[in-house]
């Protein structure tokens, strides 16, 4: 059996993102990938209309009934929609020191609409931050957890806030013609990429990254490794990615 990566993710009905998402990641990467469902949304490629969050008893009920039974090496989190749902995270991993963890902490959809309370969450998020083996922040949502408009200054106070390791993605800064993402580990720069910008928004790309360096964790990289290959891997599949409608963010073409 391939090393699993439990993903605690949300429904996305158009399957650009969520758990769509991180399944044909995880796939991609060469494990396998399990599902503790966080919430339903209701969603296309322009815009999110709504959702409705698993309570923290169905949510934990999902992820102890794979324990035992499938090889997890590694949990991966997206959308949690609920503070009571990141609690019940963090209980889960307290349970389970063995696991690696990829923190990918979603606060808004890339169209902009509500994946849940940003204030609350951003406070809950302390919680799961010193359990994570990395967290995978965008800029805008680095700053949200921290409180500071500086890069540097924020990534530092993750540190502070208990983090091992941060890979700050750029695609949210104005930079027209590439995007560059930085690789902190314990408060150190220890790799940096560039790639060209992609012109057009992407549904699910935080997402898919974030699962395939899970994808990667569980099947033994380092953690340097694991990023550089799912930049690589990204960047092909945002190339390759299909317009569903005019105005709708591309969808992520991952096999
Ligand atoms: N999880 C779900 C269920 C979502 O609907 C979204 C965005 O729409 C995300 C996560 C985050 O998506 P992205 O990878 O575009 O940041």
């Amino acid at each position: 059996m391939r090393p699993t990566v439990l993903c605690f993710s949300g429904l996305d009905p158009s399957g650009g993102a969520g758990l769509q998402a991180d399944i044909e990641a995880i796939g991609q990467s060469g494990a396998h990938a399990a599902i503790a469902c966080t919430a339903l949304t209701i969603q296309n490629s322009q815009q999110v209309f709504g959702f409705e969050a698993s309570s923290r008893e169905l949510l934990l009920a999902q992820a102890n009934a794979v324990v035992g039974d499938l090889p997890i090496r590694c949990v991966k989190s997206g959308m949690l929609g609920t503070t009571e749902n990141i609690s019940a995270l963090a209980e889960f991993l307290r349970a389970h020191p063995d696991y690696q963890y990829v923190l990918d902490p979603v606060l808004v959809a890339n169209s902009g609409g509500s994946l849940g309370n940003q204030e609350t969450l951003v406070k809950a998020f302390i919680e799961l931050i010193p359990l994570a083996s990395i967290l995978t922040p965008n800029t805008v949502e680095l700053r949200a957890l921290t409180g500071f408009d500086d890069l540097e200054t924020a990534t530092q106070k993750l540190f502070e806030m208990g983090a091992k390791a941060v890979l700050v993605k750029g695609g949210h800064e104005n930079t027209p013609d590439y995007i560059r993402n930085a690789l902190y580990i314990q408060g150190e720069m220890v790799a940096e990429s560039h790639c060209p910008r992609l012109q057009g928004e992407y549904h699910g790309s935080g997402c898919s990254l974030a699962s395939f360096i899970a994808g990667r964790l569980a099947l033994g990289d380092e953690l340097v490794q694991a990023v550089q290959h799912a930049e690589t891997w990204l960047f092909g599949v945002l190339k390759n990615a299909e317009t569903p409608v005019p105005d709708g963010q591309k969808i992520p073409k991952r096999f």
